[in-house]
């Protein structure tokens, strides 16, 4: 199941890709073989900033 968010500001809600997402970050960790990366929710109906999350990506999925 996916997460989803809320604006606070307009109400507006739903999974990730009812968001504007940014890449604010990305660390490559070659020890893990794994990718961390901050990853920006912002509304796409008024520009708040709803949430930033931290995700952690399977490093071979990039290469
Ligand atoms: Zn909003």
């Amino acid at each position: 199941m996916q997460p989803t968010y809320a604006c606070s500001a307009c109400q507006w809600s739903g999974e990730e890709n009812k968001f504007v997402t940014k890449i604010l970050s990305i660390m490559y960790r070659s020890k893990h073989d794994n990718i961390q990366a901050f990853k920006q929710i912002k509304c796409p109906k008024c520009n708040n900033l709803v949430t930033i999350i931290f995700e952690t990506l399977d490093g071979s999925v990039a290469k």
